[in-house]
């Protein structure tokens, strides 16, 4: 289908179909998270943590919905041609949410912050899958006005948005895996050393000083926060 056809038709639903289609679209997300998540961590999880996750699936529906409107009121432009112009698009948004989320995370974790919000995220020493949905509403909140934010500021190209969507559902569906699926001989390639492995998000549950990057460990290495 073409993508042009496509966005022109969600620019003519009605308003609670909109709303509908981007509920269901995160919650099949996370039910994908929770149900590959499973083939590696077997926790049945708590009433509050699926009190969380549903909170947070509704937030991300808000966020999702803001962004649809601020396209639509051409507040936020996107480029839906498929050319090479995808890849560099792709880095800017995987290196640039990084480094954006982890100033975030790192000024939450420095201030009155953490007790007042972080800290939930932080019960759980030894994550499973759905510890990645257990965010306070402000972390979630946090976390969309900064996608948005970026969004704003540069058209982006449509299929490196999708790329990296796919991409961070993988990367924070790894920091909550509970193991580590990499061997240490992958983990240590070249560019792959650079990475936010299942490792290094576990690491940070286990002490809260260290890892604050999530795709990657450079800005980590830079602020000597790495472990
Ligand atoms: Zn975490
Ligand atoms: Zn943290």
């Amino acid at each position: 289908m073409n993508i042009e056809y496509l966005l022109n038709y969600l620019l003519h639903m009605p308003i609670w179909a909109l709303w509908l289609l981007f509920l269901v679209e995160n919650l099949l997300i996370t039910c994908s998270i929770l149900l590959i998540g499973r083939f590696f961590h077997k926790d049945t999880p708590t009433s509050a943590e699926w009190t969380m996750c549903i909170i947070t699936n509704i937030l991300n529906t808000v966020i999702t919905y803001a962004g649809f409107w601020m396209w639509k009121h051409h507040i936020i432009h996107i480029t839906t041609v498929w050319s090479w112009q995808v890849l560099p698009d792709f880095l800017l948004l995987f290196i640039g949410m990084d480094l954006l989320m982890f100033l975030f995370h790192l000024t939450i974790h420095k201030t009155f912050l953490y007790k007042a919000v972080h800290q939930l995220h932080h019960a759980y020493t030894d994550p499973s899958p759905i510890d990645l949905f257990v965010l306070h509403p402000v972390e979630t909140i946090g976390f969309g006005a900064l996608w948005l934010l970026l969004l704003v500021v540069y058209p982006f190209n449509f299929y490196a948005v999708m790329i990296y969507l796919t991409v961070n559902v993988i990367f924070g569906l790894a920091g909550h895996l509970g193991v580590e699926p990499l061997p240490v001989q992958v983990r240590n390639l070249p560019i792959v050393r650079y990475l936010g492995t299942s490792t290094f998000h576990h690491q940070h549950h286990q002490d809260i000083n260290y890892n604050f990057g999530f795709y990657t460990s450079i800005w980590d290495r830079l602020f000597k926060t790495y472990k």
